[in-house]
Order: C-alpha cells, then sequence, then structure tokens
C-alpha cells in the first residue's frame, strides 16, 4: 500500500472550478473519507486518484511515483497505477460465479492458475466470503456483492483502495453491518482506503481522518473526535454533529487554552486554540439547565431519543440551541441555561491536511 499526495491539485469543467487547489496527505495504511454536501467534489477528487481525469493544476503522487503533474503535463493512466476501486454499482459480472468474479482481474494480467487460487481464496477468507464461492452475484445480498466487488479489487495488490459511495444503495440496517464489514476490512488489510459520502454518521464511524469539503476545498481535514470537539469554521461545525454556531466576544486573554466569552450578554469560558475566536459552537452537551441561569430560553420542541430526550431551545432573542435532557419537557416552558465549555473559533480559517 502507499501513501497519496495532493499538492495544489484544481479541476475546471468548461472553466467552473469543480476542485479549487486541494492540499493533502493520506498516509500509507490510513482510511481517509471525504464528506460534503452535493457537488463539494467529492467525486471529481476520487477520479483524479483513480486517474478518470487529469488535473487542470497541480500534482499527485501516490507512493514514490508522480502520476500527475498539470505543468509538465504529465500523466500516468488508471491502468498503471494499480488503485482498486469500489463503487455503488457493484459492477460484477452476472454470469461469473462469485471466486471467477474476483479471480477475473488475475486472469486478465495472465497470473498462473496456482497463484491465482491462492489470491482468490485469500480475498474470499478477507471479506468472509468463503461460503459464497460458487453463487452467482444474483443469489447474493446487496451487502454480499459489494464485499466481492472489495475481494475484486483486493486480489490485484493495489497500492489504495477508492470506494466512491459503496454503501449507497443499500438499506439503514445493512449499511451499518457493511460499515463494520469496511473496517474490519481495513484493519485485516492495512490498505490505504479513500472512501467518499455525505452521510457523516458513515464517515464519522469508519474513518482515521475525514476531509470535510465544500466548494472544491478541503475546509478542515482530522479525526472525527477533533471535528466534532474542535471544528476549524462554521461549515464544519454546522456540517458536523448537532448544535448551534453563535458569533461571541472574547473578553480577557486566553490562559490554558481558556478563554472567557460573551454571548447575548452573558460571559462563560470557553475552549480555544487561538487568541482572538469570533464564533463559539455550542453542542448539547455543552448547555446545562439552571433555573437560576440569567440566560433565558423556551422549550419549542422535545424528541425522545431512547434513553434520553432531545430539546429544541430558542433564547428570547429567537437564537435556536439544541440541549439533552433526561426528562421530557413540555413546549413553551422558560428555563435557565448555562453554557460550559462549549469550542471557540475565528471563522473564515482553512486547514488542510
Ligand atoms: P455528489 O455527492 O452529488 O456526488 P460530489 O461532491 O461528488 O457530489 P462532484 O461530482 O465531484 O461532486 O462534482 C463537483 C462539481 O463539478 C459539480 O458542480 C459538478 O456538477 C461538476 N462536474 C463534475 N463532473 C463534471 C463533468 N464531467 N463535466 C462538467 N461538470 C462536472
Amino acid at each position: 500500500m502507499a501513501e497519496l499526495i495532493m499538492e495544489n491539485v484544481q479541476k475546471h469543467f468548461d472553466g467552473a472550478p469543480a476542485l479549487a487547489g486541494i492540499d493533502a496527505q493520506i498516509s500509507d495504511g490510513e482510511f481517509v473519507a471525504l464528506l460534503g454536501p452535493s457537488g463539494c467534489g467529492k467525486t471529481t477528487l476520487l477520479r483524479l486518484l483513480a486517474g478518470f481525469e487529469q488535473p487542470s493544476e497541480g500534482r499527485l503522487h501516490i507512493g514514490d511515483q508522480q502520476v500527475a503533474c498539470a505543468r509538465s503535463n504529465l500523466f500516468v493512466p488508471p491502468e498503471e497505477r494499480n488503485i482498486g476501486i469500489v463503487f455503488q454499482s457493484y459492477a460484477l459480472w452476472p454470469h461469473m460465479s462469485v471466486k471467477r468474479n474476483i479471480a477475473y482481474p488475475l486472469e486478465v494480467r495472465r497470473m498462473p492458475k496456482q497463484e491465482r487460487d491462492k489470491k482468490v481464496e485469500e480475498a474470499l477468507a478477507l471479506t468472509g466470503l468463503g461460503p459464497y464461492a460458487n453463487r452467482s452475484p444474483a443469489a447474493l445480498s446487496g451487502g454480499q456483492r459489494q464485499r466481492v466487488a472489495l475481494a475484486r479489487c483486493l486480489v490485484t495488490d493495489p497500492r489504495a483502495v477508492l470506494l466512491d459511495e459503496p454503501l449507497a444503495n443499500l438499506d439503514l440496517a445493512l449499511r451499518a453491518t457493511m460499515q463494520e464489514a469496511f473496517a474490519q476490512f481495513h484493519q485485516r488489510t492495512g490498505a490505504t482506503m479513500v472512501y467518499v459520502t455525505h452521510d457523516q454518521t458513515e464517515a464519522m464511524a469508519m474513518a482515521d481522518r475525514v476531509a470535510v469539503m465544500e466548494k472544491g476545498k478541503i475546509r478542515q481535514f482530522a479525526s472525527p473526535e477533533q471535528l466534532y470537539n474542535e471544528p476549524d469554521n462554521s461549515f464544519v461545525a454546522d456540517f458536523v454533529g448537532e448544535g448551534a454556531v453563535v458569533p461571541a466576544r472574547a473578553i480577557g486573554t486566553r490562559t490554558h487554552d481558556q478563554i472567557e466569552m460573551q454571548f447575548l450578554g452573558h460571559r462563560f469560558t470557553a475552549r480555544a486554540k487561538i487568541d482572538a475566536p469570533t464564533h463559539v459552537c455550542i453542542r448539547p452537551e455543552h448547555l446545562r439547565f439552571d433555573d437560576d441561569a440569567p440566560l433565558r430560553a423556551k422549550v419549542k420542541t422535545t424528541t425522545y431519543l431512547g434513553g434520553k430526550f432531545r430539546v429544541k431551545l430558542e433564547t428570547l432573542c429567537g437564537q435556536m440551541l439544541v440541549a439533552l435532557s433526561p426528562h421530557r419537557l413540555q413546549n413553551d416552558m422558560a428555563i435557565g441555561l448555562d453554557i460550559v465549555s462549549p469550542w471557540a473559533f475565528a471563522d473564515g480559517e482553512v486547514s488542510h491536511g
């Protein structure tokens, strides 16, 4: 497997930028998710890595091989990149058995039968498909077909595996099972994996790091925990997890990553890594109910989540907040709130991995 390096990668379609300068490094053996709303450029970046598109500007490296450079017109075609690709439409041969589907890329490469059989057996074992080896794809579930596609890309010993929304066609329960299957596959193989999705739960559940994209740019590239706890900007704070992003004023100076902030006239201590934050991200766990607190809000809706309630609140000036409560609260009930340790940041910052 290999590391993937993107340097100032840009892609324009008819003059319109689909990728507006991507700088990122994906380590050997890392599982990275590309996450973002529709049209943000996830698939375009994956297609550039695979070699289905050429960058308009910038350079791409796979391991120690440069595979694309716009300036010098260098372009290594897909078949010479040795990258495995799994699409949402499994693209299996319907007339071949599972085993033959997996063996097919090796037959094309004229690998001797004995060696080929060994590789196929390994891939069947890694994906848990041993019992289905002689079935036809039509006699498999969607999840099993997706595992055949994964096994088929694995037999070629690819330098990286690229996955384009591979679970989009599956129902919710199967998606959860397949998320575990992908995570296990990654642990067992140590493959470098790049996984495109617009589903944040999927990205956060599986990936070591997530690149959150917006309008052809990476807005933050970090671990799921860091994206949730320490978002770099309003886009990431809004897109990942629940809560509210509100403008707030820093008062005083930062000490030990803590800073006094003021929001709607209320003071509280926020976590921060910079000296002049402009916003805070208030997650549900940063709000505590306190009858005596001066920050007043009204209950708008309460939803049962199993074991706890999600409470939507509106402050007197119309700011919406979300809190968690162990009890059901009546709509329109007035309550007091303490803000405890939210994350403060300066909006507009862009970070790259
Ligand atoms: P989705 O989640 O909807 O698949 P995405 O994040 O994968 O979206 P891309 O498919 O990479 O987004 O598209 C990024 C932008 O580039 C979009 O505005 C899209 O319309 C445009 N685009 C992509 N491919 C082409 C193409 N071949 N010709 C023209 N425009 C394209």
